[in-house]
């Protein structure tokens, strides 16, 4: 793969230096547009004695570095990120290579159990400011070593990186802006929320600051938070970076959060197609889930997108919620109905909910319905995925439909321990279907080790009131 990136962030390599690598086991695309890769980069590149250089799965198949082509076996330290449960395979064929290796990202924070016996230590939470005391070997906050408990660490974000890599990410070649961490809605399903809470924001005026700064480098700037129009001045923030020439681009937009200014600066911000997340088609699994918005909403944020020339709309529907009925099925299909006569062209992508550790649906089966095996739960989940696609297709939509299996794999990763990291190269759902049965709350789990800063008592609440 060829890569054409600017990079303020490198240094010339000396031979006095200790070589870090910055391992991203899944796609540069995906990796390049993850702020917090680099800024870990800026951090080590900053210090003395050390280099870094980078290595995504898709350039030199995650053996040679962007940078200088360098083989990771020549690399004294291995820092790796996992974002998704499915990098784990590739995270650990690569971790083999470097003599020491250290993981962090969220799928860590959440559980790093099945990954406990391929590297050395975990970090737990934000490494923001801490990089180099990671490096040093420090005790500190959020480091892992396989013992005892652990607190989440997570920083004040009165900084952001001034310079950064600008290559050709999930947003195209933008200019990537943090506006927030956290989130402050309370969607029960949701494991970002959990990890990062609390929910923080840049001031107005550092994010300008930043944006006026990397102006030169790119007409685009990507605005990355969990929620990032819940920003308590995104319109101001909009206006601002629309006044410096930008093409505007959020990373998300809540139904909720959209009326005819907003939608009026974003279109004039150059965007073309949007994503809305009802996650459920029927109030009733909206409120089970805590997602807070209501069917006006969507309908009310399409029929503003569609008066503006963004033609393009996405939604996201999950499946397998707790007290799903055949009616909460078709209510997706009627929703889209609705959604569709403002604007035609839709897709529809409909996954499964994994029900993740350290959220109030961590105790629930895959597929939500506790009277049933793991099995009859996947068979169920199949012919509403066959139903939903059948139907929506009829409606000329565009569908993307999730393949079970490897949801249900992806639930095993995420509630897995030791003997799932065992397993790795072919975990296989009849051999840890306990992991997809649902849990009871009383016993110890084995993710409660993590102390991410939140009440069991109050989860349990929380889950409490999603069932039926
Ligand atoms: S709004 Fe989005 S980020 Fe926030 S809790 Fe809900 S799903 Fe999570």
């Amino acid at each position: 793969m060829e890569i054409r990136e600017f990079n303020p962030l490198s240094k010339k390599y000396r031979k006095e230096f200790k070589k870090i690598a910055l391992v991203y086991p899944n796609r540069y695309k995906a990796g390049i547009s993850n702020l917090g890769l680099q800024q870990i980069y800026s951090e080590i590149n900053s210090l003395n004695n050390f280099i870094c250089e980078r290595f995504y799965s898709d350039v030199f198949n995650g053996e040679r570095s962007v940078e200088s082509g360098s083989r990771l076996e020549d690399f004294d330290t291995g820092l790796f990120t996992i974002q998704y449960e499915e990098d784990y395979l590739k995270a650990v064929e690569l971790s083999i290579k470097v003599a020491e290796s250290i993981a962090g990202g969220p799928c860590i924070m959440m559980n790093p159990l099945p990954l406990k016996e391929h590297f050395k230590s975990f970090f737990i939470g934000e490494a923001d400011d801490v990089v180099d005391r990671i490096l040093n070997g420090d005790k500190i906050e959020g480091l892992y070593d396989g013992r005892g408990k652990v607190k989440r660490r997570y920083v004040r974000l009165d900084e952001h990186l001034k310079s950064q890599i600008i290559g050709t990410g999930a947003y195209g070649e933008a200019v990537l802006l943090e506006v927030g961490r956290g989130c402050r809605r309370r969607c029960r399903f949701c494991v970002v929320r959990q990890l990062y809470s609390p929910c923080r924001w840049r001031k107005l005026s550092l994010l300008l600051e930043v944006a006026e700064e990397n102006r030169k480098y790119s007409d685009k700037i990507a605005l990355i938070a969990p929620s990032p129009s819940d920003h308590p001045q995104f319109k101001e923030l909009i206006s601002e970076l629309l006044n410096m020439g930008y093409m505007v681009s959020p990373s998300s937009m809540r139904a909720d959060t959209v009326d005819e200014e907003l939608m009026e600066m974003v279109s004039k911000g150059g965007l073309k197609s949007i994503t809305f997340a009802p996650e459920a088609g029927s109030e009733k699994l909206r409120e089970a889930v805590n997602k807070g918005i209501s069917e006006d909403d969507i309908l009310n944020a399409v029929e503003i997108t569609s008066s503006r020339k963004i033609q393009k709309l996405k939604l996201y529907f999950m499946i397998g919620l707790p007290g799903e009925k055949e009616e909460d099925i078709k209510a997706i299909i009627e929703l889209v109905n609705k959604v569709k006569k403002f604007i035609p062209r839709i897709t529809v992508s409909i996954n499964p909910l994994v029900p993740k550790p350290h959220t109030p649906f961590q105790w629930l089966p895959f597929g939500g319905d506790e009277s049933k095996t793991p099995e009859e739960n996947i068979k169920v989940l199949k012919n509403k995925v066959n139903f939903l696609r059948k139907e929506l297709r009829k409606l000329k939509v565009n569908v993307e439909a999730a393949n079970v299996d490897r949801f249900a794999i992806q639930t095993i990763l995420s509630r897995g321990d030791e003997k799932v990291g065992r397993a790795l190269k072919g975990v296989k759902i009849r051999e840890f279907r306990d992991c997809l049965k649902q849990i009871d709350v009383d016993i110890e789990l084995p993710w409660d080790f993590i102390d991410h800063g939140y009440s069991k008592s109050n989860l349990k609440k929380e889950y409490e009131k999603a069932s039926y």
